[in-house]
């Protein structure tokens, strides 16, 4: 059974979706306001829409974590539209597969500034927010999406897993600042999950062989996904999971 999230103001990264999506649409039916962050507006709008005519809370706001104006505005519109935030949501990222020897630094740049860079960027935009939240006695939650790549190793996704290890490594970096200060932090690394996730890549043989991965083990749903992260963000404020691999039973 959860405790419910009523009175809770939410903010999801990535929320035009996926993992994000699914994430949106469940903290707003458990009582959550929740600010809907991705470049494609259009989708947004539909999605708020959605949460909205069901009976949720939502904001459609467009917004490029690679982009420090961008996330600036972003957090203008929230405040004026929910005020403070507490459980912030830092689930925007790409996966772009190629060996090494490919050398695309334009991938492996994409890939830093939005998995690592735009992480960093939302935690400085929400920081203040979840520190007051906490210090007001009231639950604050950092949740980073990160991946079972960031210990599990897969071929031509180096520079991926990478990505993914320095989220799991900060997640537990920042707990030693803000633990102390009673903000959560809750770094979850998700096995194969059905999105869209695979469909960026621009190598077509690579993109095959996940395909073949993901047909022989399964994957999980986003929505699956989504209700972990539910359960984890309505415990008790001082009950802290820390790190969640959810995974597909019979993914190795
Ligand atoms: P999706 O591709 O469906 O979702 C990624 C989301 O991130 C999209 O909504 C996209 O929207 C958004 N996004 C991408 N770049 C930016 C940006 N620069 N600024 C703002 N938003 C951005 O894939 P998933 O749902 O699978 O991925 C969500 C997270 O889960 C990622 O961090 C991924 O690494 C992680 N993950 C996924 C796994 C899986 O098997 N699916 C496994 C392990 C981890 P838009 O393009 O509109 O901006």
């Amino acid at each position: 059974s959860y405790e419910n999230l009523t009175g809770r103001t939410a903010v999801v990264t990535g929320a035009a979706s996926g993992i994000g999506e699914a994430v949106a649409v469940q903290l707003a039916e458990r009582g959550a306001r929740v600010a809907l962050l991705a470049r494609r507006g259009q989708r947004l709008d539909e999605l708020a829409g959605k949460i909205t005519a069901g009976g949720g809370a939502a904001l459609a706001v467009v917004a490029d974590v690679t982009d420090d104006a961008s996330v600036s505005a972003a957090v203008q519109r929230i405040h004026e539209a929910y005020g403070a935030v507490d459980l912030v949501v830092n689930n925007a990222g790409v996966m772009l597969g190629n060996p090494v020897d490919a050398g695309r630094i334009d991938e492996w740049q994409r890939m830093i500034d939005t998995n690592v860079t735009g992480v960093l960027r939302v935690i400085r935009a929400f920081t203040g927010d979840l520190v007051a939240a906490a210090a007001d006695g009231r639950t604050a939650d950092l949740v980073n999406i990160s991946s079972v790549a960031a210990h599990l190793t897969f071929p031509n996704y180096a520079v991926y897993g990478a990505t993914k290890a320095a989220v799991t490594y900060l997640s537990q970096c920042l707990r030693t600042e803000f633990g102390p200060r009673d903000v959560r932090v809750t770094n979850i690394e998700p096995g194969f999950v059905e999105s869209e996730l695979r469909l960026h890549n621009d190598n077509a043989e690579l993109s095959e062989q996940v395909d073949g991965m993901l047909e022989a083990v399964g994957a999980l749903s986003a929505g699956e996904l989504a209700d972990v992260l539910a359960y984890a963000v309505s415990r008790p404020r001082h009950v802290n999971l820390r790190q969640i691999m959810a995974m597909p039973t019979r993914q190795a």
